[in-house]
């Protein structure tokens, strides 16, 4: 072997040695810009509220527009605007003859029904036409007279709503069937299941605020949703981890009209038929059923912190985060497990309950 030879030889190694560090590298920028590069996004306007996908996939782009088909086609059977929704069809023949639904529609008038006789009626799917004379489906909102919603709260009762056979039958007229506590939650649900079914392992998914995490982010963190402040639209109150879970908020800020300088949301109290007054600001609830955390929100956020706490003691296969208005931000124990409380200016102060 000459000189020249070997140090060619030597030369070729050392680059080879330093390029193998760059390589490695190299590769690792290349597997970030891939993952950005099957980062696809999109954004979108259903069920009355605005939805936003993110899909780490390179068909990310098909499976959103999928996504969005499948939105569309919960709505068309669920949506008490859509004309000749199961659910418009069945709030029209109330008290006059039961009408066939889509499995779906079975399904969720079912869960309904169940959910809110485990939450002591705190959601109830029957209310509608309470939150019609609120008038919160409506341009108009006012505070209806005490007599009307005397004879109104006698047509909420869920046990009034009949299911056989792929049936659906309102027994009293003028009842009407409201799945905006819960359809959304359901939608995420599907998306979620669609989804892995299409392979995606990194996805994130907001339907009008029901969040739901797909696996993790392609980097194998947690996907981090942020706690909205309720006082402030531009602020959050610390961060929530998820992985498979669904995250959704409830609370008066969201909906609400104001009449005498005082406000009304669209959070009704079954048993009184006004917005109800809880002394909170927003639930938050954590779950792996998107379906399960939209109810559970607005029926935790209708019972109020004390009733609320010693339902997750009983039930527990949930966790959950309440706003109080006295200032406080009060987590479950799983809850507090994955959330970052982040207090800043904003003066609130962060507590967390034990399960007893
Ligand atoms: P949003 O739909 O704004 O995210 P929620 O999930 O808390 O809020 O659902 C509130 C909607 O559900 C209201 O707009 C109304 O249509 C309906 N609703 C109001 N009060 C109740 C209740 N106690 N139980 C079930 N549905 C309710
Ligand atoms: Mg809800």
């Amino acid at each position: 072997m000459n000189l020249k030879k070997i140090l060619v030889l030597g030369l070729t190694g050392a680059i080879l040695l330093t390029g193998c560090s760059d390589r490695r590298e190299a590769a690792q920028q290349m597997l970030e810009n891939q993952k950005m590069e099957n980062r696809h996004e999109a954004t979108t306007f259903a069920m009355d509220t605005v939805m936003t996908f993110t899909v780490i996939h390179e068909d990310g782009d098909e499976i959103i527009i999928d996504a969005e088909q499948e939105i569309r086609r919960l709505e068309n059977l669920l949506s008490v605007t859509v004309e000749n929704s199961d659910v418009s069809k069945l709030n029209a023949a109330a008290g006059n003859e039961a009408i066939e639904m889509h499995v779906d529609t079975q399904v969720l008038l079912q869960k309904g029904k169940e959910l809110g006789e485990k939450t002591g009626n705190a959601f109830d799917i029957a209310i509608s036409p309470v939150v019609k004379a609120w008038g919160f489906t409506e341009a108009e909102h006012s505070v209806p007279s005490q007599e009307k919603l005397d004879t109104l709260l006698p047509l909420t009762d869920p046990d009034d709503i009949l299911l056989d056979s792929g049936k659906a039958y309102l027994q009293k007229e003028g009842m009407a069937v409201d799945l905006g506590g819960i359809a959304k939650g359901y939608a995420s649900d599907k998306v979620a299941e669609l989804l892995k079914e299409k392979g995606v392992a990194s996805a994130i998914v907001s339907l009008g605020g029901n969040v739901y995490g797909v696996g993790t982010k392609p980097d194998g963190e947690k996907w981090e949703v942020a706690l909205a402040n309720p006082l402030d639209a531009n602020d959050y109150c610390g961060l929530i981890s998820i992985e498979n879970q669904a995250v959704v908020t409830s609370g008066g800020y969201q909906r609400y009209f104001e009449e005498n300088g005082k406000k009304y949301h669209h959070i009704i109290d079954p048993a009184t038929g006004y917005p109800a007054e809880s002394g909170l600001l927003s639930v938050t609830i954590i779950s792996d059923s998107g379906t399960e955390a939209d109810v559970l929100s607005t029926a935790l956020y209708v019972m109020g912190l004390e009733k609320a706490l010693a339902f997750w003691q009983e039930h527990g296969d949930f966790e959950a985060i309440f706003v109080t208005e006295a200032g406080e931000v009060i987590a479950t124990e799983g809850a507090d497990a994955c959330f970052e409380f982040e207090g800043r200016d904003n003066d609130f102060t962060y507590r967390m309950v034990e399960r007893g």
